[in-house]
């Protein structure tokens, strides 16, 4: 047993190395800080607290009332709004509960298209959504690279979905969420924003405001935001659902009611009060100067490293990004997205292959590559040394058999990121 434990804890040091040995380019990761992660491995993780602040189904719940509270402040202060759910255990669940709540069954929705940039929550047949709903895409323009609004709404005019889905997962580019309103307005539908992954840069003040035009905004709360593991949803004001829609007992409710209702004890059970409590310090840092200062360089950032691969000849889908994120179409290069992923693993630099629109290599193979900068960023790195990494990156891509080559990049990328140190005082002790 002991050993079998040690094992355990022995593989943890040894993620923590690879963590600090390469360059993270997958651009739904980040590294939170020592003190998000000190809060998720406390004794809240033994509690038990179904229900909500000051409604709980369990006693002793008058300390985890008090952390998920503050969670809740926050995250209502950062987005300026006034009724936030932090207990998703993931963007998934969250998503899950809006569906839930909105809507039933069989019901139209109208997303963007996974091979597009979309998630799989949006529609997906492999996932619940795609699944429980008959589910519509819109896609982007094949010559400019940008969100299709033409076609976003002769899909909704003509098949009416009830609810319209915005945001993605390898979209470089800001959204219309007016636009997107408007249109759900002349059908009655329910927008929902979908901010996984650029809600930091949203609560910065770097993007446009989703909250002004989008009845139900949902989060995950890993990505650019930089907390732990898990999800939100928000809304700016509640309201009386304007769908009539009923809870169990067919009774009218009020949206954050049935959102409520729709998490627990619609999707979830007991919620993870060490994550919520690891939230709650995470928002705190949101709240904070310093967190503006990281996502404007998360910005530039990411805006060198684009400028810097067009100039190398690679092409990028909309020809740059507004946020995070980048994707590159490598069929002018010669390379599959699996192969440019697996050389470049052997260099010690992660990202993942993707999907590019219109894309004729199945999801396994692909066409491009996505690379985000939040997780470099939070490393230190800023535009000269992101000018570097687009060098390293570019040298494994034109070498992609050439396995000399590889060895002489990684060793470059290790004595690289042992300038920017993670986690330094960090080592998970054995248990004896
Ligand atoms: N929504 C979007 C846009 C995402 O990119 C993701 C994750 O990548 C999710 C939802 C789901 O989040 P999770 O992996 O926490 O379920």
């Amino acid at each position: 047993m002991k050993e079998n434990v040690n094992h355990i804890f022995n593989l943890v040091n040894k993620e923590l190395e690879r963590q600090r040995n390469s360059i993270e380019l997958i651009a739904s990761e980040n590294f939170t800080s020592l003190q998000v992660m000190q809060a998720m491995g406390t004794v809240l993780t033994n509690k038990y607290a179904e229900g909500y602040p000051g409604k709980r189904y369990y006693g002793g719940c008058e300390v985890v009332d008090e952390i998920e509270t503050i969670a809740i402040q926050n995250l209502k202060k950062i987005f300026n709004i006034n009724w936030a759910n932090v207990q998703p255990h993931s963007g998934s669940q969250a998503n899950a509960a809006v569906f839930l709540s909105c809507i039933k069954p069989g019901d139209k929705i109208l997303g963007l298209d996974l091979t597009m940039g979309g998630h799989l929550t949006h529609g997906s047949p492999a996932n619940f959504s795609g699944k429980n709903h008959q589910a519509l895409f819109y896609g982007l323009n094949r010559d400019t690279g940008l969100v299709d609004y033409q076609m976003l709404e002769q899909t909704a005019l003509q098949q009416k979905p009830k609810m319209i889905i915005c945001g993605g997962s390898a979209y470089s580019r800001d959204w219309d969420y007016k636009l997107i309103r408007e249109i759900a307005d002349k059908i009655g539908a329910v927008v929902l924003a979908d901010i996984a992954h650029t809600a930091g840069l949203i609560a910065s003040g770097l993007l446009n405001d989703p909250f002004e035009h989008c009845h139900i905004v949902t989060s995950t709360t890993h990505k650019t935001l930089r907390g732990p593991r898990g999800g939100v949803i928000m809304l700016r004001h509640d309201f009386e659902n304007p769908w009539g829609i009923k809870d169990n007992k067919g009774q009218l409710r009020t949206m954050s009611q049935l959102l409520d209702l729709a998490l627990f004890p619609g999707v979830q059970g007991g919620p993870l009060e060490h994550v919520i409590a690891a939230k709650a310090i995470a928002f705190e840092e949101v709240l904070q100067n310093d967190f503006k200062v990281y996502s404007n360089q998360i910005i530039s950032n990411a805006q060198t490293m684009s400028g810097a691969f067009t100039e190398r000849g690679y092409n990028l889908i909309s020809g740059g990004t507004d946020n995070h994120l980048m994707l590159v179409d490598l069929r002018n290069k010669n390379l599959t997205g699996k192969k440019a992923q697996e050389a470049l693993e052997k260099a010690n630099i992660t990202l993942n292959k993707n999907t590019i629109p219109f894309d004729d290599k199945s999801p396994f193979i692909t066409s491009g590559i996505r690379l985000g900068v939040p997780a470099i960023t939070t490393r230190g790195l800023k535009e000269m040394e992101i000018l570097k990494v687009v060098d390293l990156v570019d040298r494994v891509l034109t070498n992609a058999d050439n396995e000399t080559e590889i060895k002489l990049v990684r060793k470059e990328v290790l004595s690289f990121m042992q300038e920017f140190p993670l986690y330094p005082e960090l080592y998970f002790r054995q248990f004896s």
